[in-house]
């Protein structure tokens, strides 16, 4: 059982109990915010994995008996699964339940969950901007979300008070939280996440098919700048995929503009304009700035990473 004297909700079902769904699970046993922690995985070596990281009050490997009688329901899957798991789970959701999920991309999660939302159940689409490159259920922690973003982006008619009780829920895990329109979520992060993941994976693949320059060399000089990217690439492949299946308009829209500035510095190069390569270095060097003034990474040189181990 959990510790709290007043928790938010009697029963919150996580579907999916890796990265993310692990880390609520613990974020809310810190903050006390449900009596029952119920999780759902399917597969059994997952469970056992789950059972022994011993974050939730009961396990389940099937779908419908974690959501019976949950007050909220949070997906937390890959997007991919969402309308399956949406279509199991409709009949078992509880009447003034809220669900939710965590998905990267929204549009794309209201039109394949939205079908299957029984009369009379809560759906509040989020996203907490908040991860790492690590999946699976021991790899959660209770920190991961603290004075991290969660966007909500609630459809048209939403209950008032129930869109303002996952906000509760969600400053509890340790978030800010922000309201949006789907598709201006779908854009904002296209640029902030998605495109940032599919460069990194792009020139990881780039230099794995570099001929010229052997493996050992990528590796033994990659902290030139490559290792940075690494990180981003080693991100879970289920999960990307879906992504970029997933927003591919928006991921589109911002790839385009990327390839015609990308277009524009290789020009810059070839002929030698030192001034616009300068200018824009520039430019961007102020918007690191500007990230570490809003709390969002350190400061420390090389993400801190430069330190002398003792
Ligand atoms: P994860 O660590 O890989 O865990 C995925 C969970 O979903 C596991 O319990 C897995 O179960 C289950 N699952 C996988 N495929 C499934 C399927 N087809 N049907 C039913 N269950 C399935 O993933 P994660 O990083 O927590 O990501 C989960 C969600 O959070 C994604 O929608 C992602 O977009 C979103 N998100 C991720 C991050 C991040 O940095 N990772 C950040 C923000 C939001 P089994 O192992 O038993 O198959």
């Amino acid at each position: 059982m959990s510790t709290s004297a007043q928790p938010i909700f009697a029963r919150v079902a996580l579907v999916g109990v890796g990265l993310i769904g692990s880390s609520m699970a613990h974020a809310i046993r810190r903050a006390g915010l449900a009596a029952h922690i119920a999780g759902y995985t399917p597969r059994a070596e997952t469970l056992e994995r789950a059972r022994a990281a011993g974050f939730a009050d009961s396990l389940h490997g099937d779908v419908a008996s974690c959501v019976k009688d949950a007050d909220l329901v949070v997906l937390a899957t890959p997007v991919g699964a969402y309308a399956a798991l949406a279509e199991q789970i409709g009949p078992h959701l509880k009447r003034g339940a809220i669900l939710s999920d965590v998905g990267s991309v929204k549009s794309a999660v209201i039109r394949d969950v939205g079908p299957h939302v029984p009369e009379g159940v809560h759906f509040i689409p989020a996203h907490p901007i908040a991860g790492t490159e690590q999946s699976g259920p021991e790899s959660g922690f209770a920190e991961l979300f603290d004075g991290r973003w969660c966007i909500l982006t609630p459809p048209p008619g939403t209950d008032a008070a129930a869109l303002e009780k996952l906000k509760n829920f969600w400053q509890q895990l340790g978030s800010q939280v922000e309201v949006m329109d789907a598709r201006h979520h779908d854009l904002v992060l296209a640029i902030t996440s998605h495109l940032p993941h599919l460069i990194a994976y792009n020139i990881v693949g780039t230099a794995d098919d570099l001929a010229t320059v052997t493996q050992s060399e990528v590796i033994k000089y990659s902290a030139g700048g490559f290792r940075d990217f690494t990180r981003i690439a080693a991100s879970d492949p289920t999960m990307w995929r879906d992504v970029f299946l997933n927003n591919r308009e928006a991921v589109l829209e911002v790839l385009g503009r990327f390839s015609e500035d990308l277009s524009a510095l290789q020009r810059s190069i070839r002929w030698g304009d030192g001034e616009a390569l300068f200018n824009l270095f520039t430019r961007t060097r102020a918007i690191r700035r500007s990230i570490i003034d809003a709390g969002q990474d350190t400061a420390a040189a090389d993400f801190g990473r430069g330190k002398k181990k003792p």
